[in-house]
């Protein structure tokens, strides 16, 4: 036995850090409706399961919140979260209705937008652990602009930026951000509103790579988070 467990990756030795997955919206509301008139909680709940099944192959333990698109009221998220030590919800984005443009798909009239487009990274001034919500928001951003994924700029008109870059906001009231103990961010993977990226949002290749990323960061992110402040520096004492 303590061979075998001698022959295990350090961190399995101790409890794997466990991410707290929310499907944004759900049967009652489904959200924003896409270009083709898709409801924005099948691309949550598509998304959501494939960031949950690629955190577990990260060694990561996963929570799923709202899966089952049934959950009350917003406060139930995060409650539904605790005792995870990590939160993100998980959305696809919009616009305001001045700039959508009328069309039709599949003889049905519909709309979209072409002036916004990319993905977004929300986190709360009000979050009570916003350094770790800030790094890993950047991780994860900085790790998604690597991998090819284009955040979108239009946030800047209305957010405060956190991390423009990489495509990181302050969306301070955001309930499920900060009524919660454990750091948290939202996650709007694209806009839905866009004809040509919601047809990559639903390319189940670019999903997969995209929730890969995803994860990648906020594993990379956890698992630092123990690292000393004051690791590198030389006192005088
Ligand atoms: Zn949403």
């Amino acid at each position: 036995m303590a061979v075998l467990l001698l022959a295990l990756p350090a961190h399995s030795l101790a409890a794997a850090p466990l991410v707290a997955v929310d499907v944004g919206h759900g049967i009652q509301d489904g959200g924003a409706i896409s270009a083709r008139g898709r409801h924005e909680f099948e691309f949550n709940r598509e998304f959501a399961g494939r960031l949950a099944d690629t955190l577990r192959q990260h060694d990561l333990g996963v929570r799923e919140v709202n899966f089952d698109g049934r959950i009350a009221s917003l406060p139930a998220r995060p409650e539904a979260a605790a005792g995870s030590d990590f939160f993100i919800s998980i959305h696809h984005d919009s616009i305001g209705e001045a700039w959508l443009l009328p069309w039709e798909w599949e003889g049905q009239p519909q709309t979209h937008t072409e002036v916004k487009r990319g993905y977004g990274i929300f986190v709360s001034a009000q979050n009570p652990d916003l350094a770790t919500s800030l790094r890993c928001a950047s991780t994860i951003g900085a790790l998604l602009r690597r991998a090819g994924f284009e955040p979108s700029t239009w946030h800047a008109r209305k957010h405060v930026a956190a991390d423009a870059p990489n495509g990181v906001w302050y969306y301070d009231n955001l309930v499920v951000l900060y009524r919660t103990t454990l750091p948290a961010v939202l996650f709007e993977a694209g806009v839905i509103k866009h004809k040509e990226e919601e047809m990559e949002l639903r390319d189940p290749e670019r999903q997969a790579r995209m929730a890969d990323t995803v994860a990648t960061g906020i594993a990379a992110c956890l698992f630092v988070r123990d690292v000393p402040p004051t690791t590198g520096v030389q006192g005088g004492k």
